[in-house]
This record gives structure tokens, sequence and C-alpha cells, in this order.
């Protein structure tokens, strides 16, 4: 157990159905479903301290604010996330998928006419506008009143990598190293990678599918995005206001004790991880239109999305190789997305379903 991998410096071959590359949202979640379907995985990540899914919200959110229309596919997307995660949960023996409600202000009257008429459509069961924010109006701005968005939460995406990571560890599914590109050698039926024979590889490599080879071809449009964790002093035991994320040009996740999350910036030039000052203060500066009380800046971290120009997410065999796949383009909704698509590419990789075609890479040959 000690060096389970000393098959690497051996001359022996060491069979598996998959390697995965990536262990962020996407790998983790493709990595579950192949295990759940009793497939061979060894997942190769080299366990860079950010990545986006580790610095994540981890927020969803059945509701797209701008128009208050559903998000995309929710009413699928949803119930299948909740399993996945639940189950996730009794098998790592760990709590990292909290249901929350969304408390969205209204920017104004008009914005709160919008959604009290939209909560009798479609969108409404999702939708809550008879909400009393009395109990939180003492911290927050408040003017023209709130609505309630239910079916929301949020994965707490670090604990959630960390503990897949531990049991990937002991089950002997992973390797940490970056995965060098120069060691893949690739046939009709089957991959090569050092001493390890799979049938196929999959890429979940986030935004650094831009670098690869075999998919840098795909039309990526990356978003970096910024985040802080503040604390909120003057909120020690308001325990009202632990229980909600609050949203209003920003979202305030609480995430225990007394801590918040506050994001996320979009930006689409500047794609290093680095936080930034403009970052930093833009979020501040949309904070203290929510939140009324002093604010402490506790961390600030940055990472960057993998965002494609259809904002659908990137399945598929390679064109020329089809031992060659990827899983990626999860953009801005990793946490949503990934269970359902995971499940649909396995059905797709062993059951031979076809591809939903709004999904498949091959809508960019
Ligand atoms: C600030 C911010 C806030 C966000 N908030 C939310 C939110 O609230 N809700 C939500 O659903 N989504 C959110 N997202 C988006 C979410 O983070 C992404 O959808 C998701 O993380 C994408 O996951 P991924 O696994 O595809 O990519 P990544 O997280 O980038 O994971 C890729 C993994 O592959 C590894 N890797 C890459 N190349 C190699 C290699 N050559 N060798 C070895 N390892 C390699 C990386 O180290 C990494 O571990 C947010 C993103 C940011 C930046």
């Amino acid at each position: 157990m000690e060096d389970w991998f000393s098959f690497l410096k051996q001359n022996v071959k060491k069979n598996f159905d998959y390697i995965i590359v990536g262990q962020g949202i996407a790998g983790t979640i493709m990595a579950f479903t192949l295990l759940k379907n009793q497939k061979t995985v060894l997942v190769i990540d080299e366990d860079k301290p950010i990545t986006a899914s580790k610095i994540a919200a981890g927020l969803y959110n059945p509701i797209v604010f701008k128009r208050i229309v559903k998000s995309w596919m929710a009413d699928d997307l949803i119930p299948f996330m909740d399993k996945f995660y639940h189950e996730s949960e009794d098998l790592l023996n760990s709590k990292f998928y909290h249901k929350k409600q969304i408390v969205k202000l209204f920017a104004d009257e008009s914005e709160k006419e919008l959604w009290i008429k939209k909560s009798k459509d479609d969108v409404g069961k999702y939708l809550n506008t008879s909400f009393d924010s009395a109990s939180i109006d003492e911290f927050i701005d408040n003017p023209f009143g709130a609505a309630l968005v239910e079916q929301a939460g949020n994965l707490d995406t670090s604990l959630f990598l960390n503990d897949s990571r531990n049991y990937f560890n002991q089950q002997e599914n992973l390797l940490e190293e970056i995965f060098d590109f120069d060691s893949l050698i690739v046939h009709d039926e089957t991959i090569e990678y050092k001493n390890i024979v799979a049938k196929k590889i999959i890429f979940c490599d986030g935004y650094k599918a831009t670098e690869n080879k075999y998919f840098n071809w795909l039309p990526f449009k990356l978003t970096k995005g910024e985040i802080l964790t503040i604390s909120i002093p003057s909120l020690k035991n308001k325990t009202d206001f632990f229980e909600k994320v609050i949203n209003k040009g920003c979202f305030v996740l609480p995430i225990g004790n007394n801590l918040f999350k506050v994001g996320a910036t979009y930006e689409w030039n500047d794609l290093s991880e680095s936080p930034t000052e403009k970052g930093k203060l833009e979020l501040i500066e949309k904070t203290k239109k929510v939140i009324t009380v002093p604010i402490e800046i506790v961390e600030h971290k940055a990472g960057v999305r993998p965002t494609v120009s259809d904002r659908r997410p990137l399945l598929g065999l390679h064109p020329e190789f089809p031992s060659i796949a990827i899983f990626n383009g999860l953009g801005t909704k990793g946490v949503m997305l990934a269970p359902y698509f995971a499940n649909h590419f396995f059905d797709f990789l062993e059951n031979k379903n076809s591809l939903q075609l709004d999904v498949d890479i091959k809508r960019f040959l």
C-alpha cells in the first residue's frame, strides 16, 4: 500500500478500464460514476493547491437571475445531483452537500413586480415571493424586499474533493503527478501511459485543456473568477443569517464559524490564477451594497473556469483517436452539471447510447 504504484518502476504492466486526467469536479465525479458501475479507474492529478474546483463557492441555483428563467435543464439536473451527492456523502462518511435557500434582494420596484409575475409561470416552483426578510433586515440593505429561491444550496467543493482524494488513495485509484503527454502511446482500442494500459483515457483537465494537444481546438472561452472569504463580526450568534445565501449583484454564502464566501468576478482577458487588487475592490464594493455592517477579509483567491463559447459542456471522443475522450466545459456550473453528464457520458461510453447533440464535441467539427 505504501508505494502501490512501484509497478511504474518495474517492467510490469497494470491494466485499468479508464485513466482519468484531473481530479477537479469533472474528474472526481466521472471517476465515481465509473467505479459505481464496476469499472476500474486510475485518476492522475498533480494536486495543485489552487484550482477552479477547489476555490469555487459550489453554489447551485435553479434560476438564471438576469432573465428569471429556469437554468438550463434544471428540472433534470437537480434530482440527479441530489441523489449523487447524498450517495457520495454516505460512501465517504462526510457532509459536504447543503440545501440552502437563496434570498434574492430586489434592485427596485419593477424587479419585484417581475418576480411576482414570474412566480406564477413554469419557473414558479422554485420561487417563493412571500418571504418576510425582517429577520435579516438589520444587516442588509433591502429597501425593495426579497424573494426566496428554493432547491438551491452549495457543495463544499474543497471538502468533497479532499475526501474523494483520500478515498481514491485508499482504493489505489490515484497517481499524483503532472500528466506527461510524451509518455502516452495511442493504439486503436487501448492507450498506454508508462506501464499502465487502459481502454480509454478521459481528459478532465479543466482550463488546461487549452494546452492539451488532443483538444486545444475546442472553442474554450476561459473566464477567470475571484472570490473572498469574509467574516462579519457583528453577526455572531445571529443564526437566521447563517442559513441562507444572500444575492444582489454578488452572493454572500454562509460557510459556518461566522465566515462567508463572497463572489464572484468574471474576467476574460487576464487569465492568470493570481488574485488582483481590482477583483478585491470590486467584490468589497458589491458586498457593501448588500451588507450594511463592517466586514473583515479573511482570504482572497482566484481560479480559471473552463467556459465554452456556447456555454455547454464538452463530451466526446477524439475524432481521430477513439481511445481518447474528454469530459470538460462545465463552465460556471460544475456542481450542477457534473453528476448528470458523467452518467450521460458513461451511458455513451459503455452502453453505446448517443450523446445529447448540444454537449457532444462533434458540434464543433
Ligand atoms: C471563483 C470561482 C467561483 C466558482 N463558483 C462556482 C459555484 O458557485 N458553483 C459552481 O457550480 N461552479 C462554480 N465555479 C465553476 C467551477 O469551479 C467549475 O465549473 C469546475 O471547477 C470545473 O471543474 P473541472 O474539474 O472541469 O476543472 P478544474 O477544477 O480546473 O480541475 C482540473 C484538474 O485537472 C488537473 N490537471 C490539469 N492538467 C493536468 C495535468 N497535465 N496533469 C495532472 N493534473 C492536471 C488540475 O490540477 C485540476 O485538479 C466557480 C469557479 C471560480 C473560479
